[in-house]
Formats: C-alpha cells, structure tokens, sequence
C-alpha cells in the first residue's frame, strides 16, 4: 500500500523534473496529466519467482540476500546470482533494493524490468513510457499555447 502511494507520488515528481519549468500552469496541467492517465505497468512486486537450477534442473527459487537477489536450488542448494540483462544495452541492469518491488533498472538507458521478462515484455514497456511521453509533450505544447 505504501509502494503505491511512493509510487503514485514519485510519479507526478518525475513527470515534473522532465518538464523542469516553474510556469504554474504547466504544472497543474502536468499533475492534472499525471491524475488522469493510467498509471504505467504495475511492476510484479518481489513475490515467487522460480527458474530451473542450472546444476540439477529442479526447481531455484528467487530470494533476497544482501547482495541482491539470488536464486537458491531447493534440491541440491546451489545459490546463483540472479541477472536480468537489458535487451536494448547487453549489459547487466541494476537489481532492486533489497525490500524493494522488483524492478531492474538500465545504468545506460531508461528500461525497467522485472525478473524473468522477455526482451518483449521490457521493449513493449519502454515504448509505453515513450508514448506516454509523448502525450505529456502535447499535454505541455496545449498549456504553453
Ligand atoms: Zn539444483
Ligand atoms: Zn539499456
């Protein structure tokens, strides 16, 4: 309950750190944007999330240790470290904080994911974000008119 409001909050934030103006009009135009469009893909919180064991082929289960997130064979024990890459960079995206719903975040681009996602799943979602970005350029090119 709590990540949904940080979440709803943050929201409007970000949205008004892109804009970055102090005109009030576009701000309220900005929030009022933010209040009436749907919110972006809920992102899985860190619920149960499994894989196959690379050493066993049983079942891993995805925990939270202090490095991060791991997968732990319930079978035979072995620990992984779980990696989620960006489709769009090759690269390791960072892990969620540790309490943290599970979003994976891109150091180099704006991609978001969650664990075990598709390359589909996490290019389907940055194109949202950029249409939605769109809109909000409309919503601030209508006010400043
Ligand atoms: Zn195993
Ligand atoms: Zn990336």
């Amino acid at each position: 309950m709590n990540d949904f409001v940080d979440e709803a909050r943050s929201r409007v934030a970000h949205l008004l750190r892109m804009a970055n103006t102090t005109d009030d009009r576009v701000r309220a135009r900005i929030i009022e944007y933010a209040d009436t469009t749907p919110e972006p893909p809920v992102m899985s919180r860190a619920g149960i999330v499994t894989t196959g064991c690379p050493q066993c082929h049983r079942t891993a289960w995805r925990q939270q240790d202090a490095e991060g997130p791991v997968w732990v064979c319930a079978s035979c024990g072995h620990v992984e470290g779980v990696i989620v890459e960006c489709p769009h960079c090759r690269i390791a995206m960072r892990p969620p904080p540790l309490g943290a719903p599970d979003r994976w975040q891109c150091p180099d681009c704006p991609r978001v994911a969650a664990t075990g996602e598709s390359a589909q799943d996490i290019e389907d979602r940055e194109r949202q974000r950029l249409e939605a970005l769109a809109l909000l350029d409309h919503a601030i090119g209508l006010c400043a008119e």
